[in-house]
């Protein structure tokens, strides 16, 4: 699994490509396509981490031309498509996604057989539903077993970035955020984690060193 980080607009929301072999994902699709270099990268499916109009901008032309497909969470699939609710139309754009959107709940587990890719069967996607941020926002757990063990990586929308989290003012809320923030904090303490906007880091680093998931040890506040 390899993963290209690429930052795009004002508000520098991160696309991510992840990549086996001659097959990718991406998470978030933000960038222009011809920003990206996908050097003839199958793209088997597009994720929306959230609705949010600097995630999703580019949904639709990336689409159309990787011949691909749109995932996102159940709830969230309703808001990706109206301009009001993914609140673009405040913007001097509005985005416009058309359905069909492949809804996913929690705990679903992807594997490549569901992408129809072939020759590899060494890796899962699991849904992790963590509302806060946006009420149908939803986190990514790639799994790839290797030689080494297992390399876990979290796609995390503007649920978590390195050292917060995303905002509850928006469609969100803090106490679903800070429920969110304990299912994260559960996961494997080696699972890299990378954010909507800004740097990697990973549920080690957070437990250590992000207030609200250090917040937790002081009982009550969920
Ligand atoms: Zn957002």
């Amino acid at each position: 699994m390899e993963i290209r980080i690429c930052p795009f607009g004002p508000l520098q929301a991160n696309l991510y490509v992840i990549v086996f072999g001659t097959d990718a994902f991406i998470v978030d699709p933000c960038v222009p396509l011809e920003s990206l270099e996908l050097d003839g990268l199958k793209v088997r499916g597009i994720f929306c981490t959230h609705a949010h109009y600097d995630h999703i901008v580019e949904a639709e032309n990336i689409r159309n031309a990787t011949g691909s497909i749109l995932l996102a969470y159940e709830a969230e699939c309703p808001v990706i498509l109206d301009s009001r609710k993914n609140i673009s139309s405040h913007s001097f754009a509005p985005v416009t996604v058309l359905p069909p959107i492949c809804a996913l709940k929690d705990g679903d587990i992807l594997k490549p057989a569901d992408f129809a890719m072939k020759g590899t069967d060494d890796f899962t996607i699991t849904v992790l539903h963590t509302p806060g941020h946006t009420g149908g926002s939803m986190c990514l757990l790639f799994e790839e077993k290797t030689d080494e063990g297992v390399n876990r990586c979290l796609f995390s929308g503007d649920t978590i970035f390195a050292g917060t989290v995303g905002r509850t003012d928006l469609g969100g809320s803090m106490p679903d955020m800070l429920r969110s923030v304990q299912k994260i904090s559960n996961l494997p303490d080696d699972v890299r984690i990378f954010p909507g906007h800004g740097p990697a880091t990973a549920v080690l680093a957070e437990k250590s060193g992000n207030p609200y998931f250090t917040a937790l040890k002081y009982n009550d506040i969920i």
